[in-house]
C-alpha cells in the first residue's frame, strides 16, 4: 500500500498569489481534491490531504501531517506568479541535490512532470522544467517531496484554464496517471470510488463566529448548542453572532474525511 499525501498550498489568512479574482490557495485545494477522487480509482493507494478546507496551516503543520502519518510520497500543489503578465508555463522542484543524484523524489519528478506536461503541451503551454529548490515542505519532509507549480495565476490565458474545473480535473488525471506509473498502481476494476462512504460517520460542528464551540453527531443538539452560544453571546453584549453548522463525514478510523460530502453549511444570523 503506497500513501500519498497531496498538501494544497496556502490557505485561510495566506492566499498565496491572485490574479483576475482568483486565488492560489482556492485553485491548489481544488486540484488537490480532484486528485483525491482520481486516486480513489486504483488500487493498493492511500491518499490524504494536508487540508480539506479554506483553512491556514503552517509549513511545519504540513511536514508533520506527512512524517508522523509515514507518507511515502509528498505533492505539494501552487500556482506560479510574476510580476510580469507575460511569465507563463509549469514547472516542477525536488529539494536541492535531488536531481544531482536522482533521487527517488527525483525519478518521480520524472514521471509526474511527463504526464503534466503530455497534457499541458496540448494547450501550448511552455515547460519551464524540472528544478531544484530549497523550499521548507521540500527539506522537512522524510520521503520523497514534489512541489508543482501549476501554471501562473497571474498570465491571462493560463489564469482562465485555473479557474475551470474541467480543465483542473484533467490536470488531476494526469498527475494520477503519473502517481500510477510510478508506483504501479492498477485502476479498480469497476472503476468506482473505494468504499470510503460506508465507512463515514457524520457529526456536525457548531462554529461561532469562526470559533468551533462544539462537535455532535446528532444535528439537532448541534442547532440547540448553536442557539445557546448565540443567546449567551447577545447577553454579553456582542451585536451580531455567526453561528456555522458544518457536516463532516469522517472515516471511522479518524483520519479520513471526505471531501466531496463536507461542503454542505447552514450559516444563521442574529440580528
Ligand atoms: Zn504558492
Amino acid at each position: 500500500m503506497v500513501y500519498i499525501m497531496i498538501d494544497p498550498g496556502h490557505g485561510g489568512g495566506d492566499p498565496g498569489a491572485s490574479g483576475y479574482g482568483l486565488q492560489e490557495k482556492l485553485v491548489s485545494l481544488q486540484l488537490s481534491k480532484f486528485l483525491y477522487d482520481e486516486l480513489r480509482r486504483y488500487e493498493g493507494v492511500e491518499v490524504d490531504l494536508t487540508r480539506w478546507n479554506d483553512q491556514y496551516l503552517s509549513l511545519d503543520q504540513r511536514c508533520d501531517l506527512a512524517n508522523d502519518t509515514d507518507a511515502d510520497l509528498f505533492i505539494s500543489m501552487h500556482c506560479n506568479s510574476f510580476s510580469d503578465s507575460a511569465a507563463a508555463g509549469y514547472e516542477s522542484y525536488v529539494v536541492y541535490g535531488a536531481r544531482d543524484y536522482m533521487t527517488n523524489a527525483a525519478r518521480k519528478q520524472d514521471i509526474l512532470h511527463k504526464h503534466a506536461m503530455k497534457l499541458l503541451k496540448e494547450y501550448g503551454v511552455r515547460d519551464r522544467g524540472k528544478k531544484e529548490a530549497g523550499y521548507y515542505v521540500l527539506r522537512y519532509t522524510r520521503m520523497s517531496a514534489i512541489l508543482f507549480e501549476n501554471l501562473f495565476i497571474t498570465n491571462q490565458e493560463e489564469n482562465k484554464w485555473l479557474a475551470d474545473k474541467d480543465f483542473l480535473t484533467k490536470m488531476a488525471q494526469a498527475y494520477a496517471a503519473g502517481i500510477a506509473e510510478a508506483y504501479q498502481l492498477q485502476k479498480k476494476a469497476d472503476d468506482e470510488p473505494g468504499p470510503v462512504e460506508e465507512e463515514l460517520q457524520e457529526y456536525w460542528r457548531v462554529i461561532k463566529d469562526g470559533e468551533e464551540v462544539g462537535v455532535f453527531d446528532y444535528k439537532p443538539h448541534a442547532i440547540l448548542s448553536g442557539s445557546h452560544a448565540a443567546r449567551a453571546g447577545l447577553m454579553y453584549g456582542e451585536k451580531t453572532v455567526t453561528i456555522t453548522y458544518e457536516r463532516v463525514l469522517r472515516a471511522n478510523r479518524g483520519k479520513k474525511e471526505d471531501p466531496a460530502l463536507q461542503e454542505e453549511m447552514v450559516t444563521s444570523s442574529l440580528p
